[in-house]
């Protein structure tokens, strides 16, 4: 019996995770780690973990995540905290002999002007985007980390780079990512009569979603099949502007209001699209639609209030 250990096993990413494994046929013990059980912020403690649960392959879904505005108000927690959990999961998972990890970064270690679709090799081709610089060098510590582990000690460790994710477990509340911020605002507006909602920026940045349960299934594609130095992109391969998303969400809630726009506050990157030809060459693509999605994140947020 194999132990899979998923670290940050409540979180959005962490939660698909255990749905996903559970669903496995193979004979595996799931082992989860949230915040609660072990700092990943404390090495002693992480390594205490660890000596504890000998896992054969681990899952890094444990981070510091929020939207943009929680971004720029908190660099230091968004740089720190990550880099710190990158190298004591990473450290650890090598110490203790972990025959496979996955850690899993993001879209945001892309350069702020990547040419789109951006492929794995653009990574650190140029200076990250400003509005989460502090996220994006602290995930860079893990993903390297993992890279160097392989180099030096062989070590079968993979990064994965998700787009934009949505889904069960998202945050709701202000420092929460767009879908799930959006969904809020218009099922809001509509309960309330509203005749407008506010979105942020110009509504023209283009963004790609993936559902965290597609996502979790790809992350366990990775596992099985993807043994590479290079990061592999999750996403959906398509992309839409924020206020196309708005458009979508308001017509599955036949919200009939109108979408004002807050220039004063960032549109952040321009555009993430990823390239997904590395992930589609293993065989795998998404199985929630995007309209899909969006119905789920209503039901979701209608049986919050
Ligand atoms: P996210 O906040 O983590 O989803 O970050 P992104 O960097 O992908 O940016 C989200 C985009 O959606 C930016 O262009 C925001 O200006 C825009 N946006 C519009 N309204 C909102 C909102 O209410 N919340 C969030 N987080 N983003 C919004």
């Amino acid at each position: 019996m194999k132990r899979v250990a998923i670290l940050g096993h409540t979180g959005m990413v962490g939660s698909a995770l255990v749905r996903r494994l559970q669903s496995e046929d193979a004979d595996v013990e799931l082992i989860g780690a949230s915040s609660k059980e072990v700092d990943l912020c404390n090495l002693e403690q992480v390594s205490t973990w660890f000596k504890k649960f000998k896992p054969h392959y681990v899952f890094v879904a444990a981070a510091r995540v929020g939207g943009i505005a929680d971004n720029i108000e908190y660099p230091v927690e968004y740089m720190g905290e990550n880099a710190l959990i990158g190298l004591h999961t990473i450290m650890c998972s090598a110490q203790y002999g972990v025959e496979k990890l996955v850690y899993i970064g993001s879209s945001c270690l892309y350069p702020a002007h990547c040419i789109q679709p951006m492929t794995e090799e653009m990574i650190l081709t140029g200076p990250f985007e400003p509005t989460n610089e502090g996220y994006a060098i602290g995930k860079l510590v893990g993903m390297k980390l993992a890279e160097y582990y392989r180099k030096e000690y062989n070590s079968n460790f993979i990064t994965v780079l998700p787009c934009n994710l949505y889904g069960p477990n998202d945050d709701w509340s202000e420092s929460g990512h767009v879908m799930a911020s959006l969904v809020r605002k218009i099922c809001d507006a509509k309960k309330n009569n509203l005749g407008e909602v506010v979105l942020w920026g110009t509504g023209n940045p283009r963004r790609e979603f993936l559902h965290v349960d597609d996502c979790a299934d790809a992350c366990v594609v990775a596992l099985k099949k993807y043994s590479d130095g290079m990061p592999l992109n999750v996403g959906s391969g398509e992309d839409l502007t924020i206020h196309e998303l708005a458009i979508s969400i308001a017509q599955a809630v036949k919200y009939e209001g109108k979408f004002i726009f807050n220039k004063s506050k960032p549109d952040g990157m321009q555009q993430k699209l990823m390239d997904v030809t590395r992930l589609t060459r293993l065989g795998w693509e998404p199985n929630i639609s995007l309209s899909k999605g969006i119905k789920e994140m209503i039901h979701y947020y209608h049986t919050l209030a």
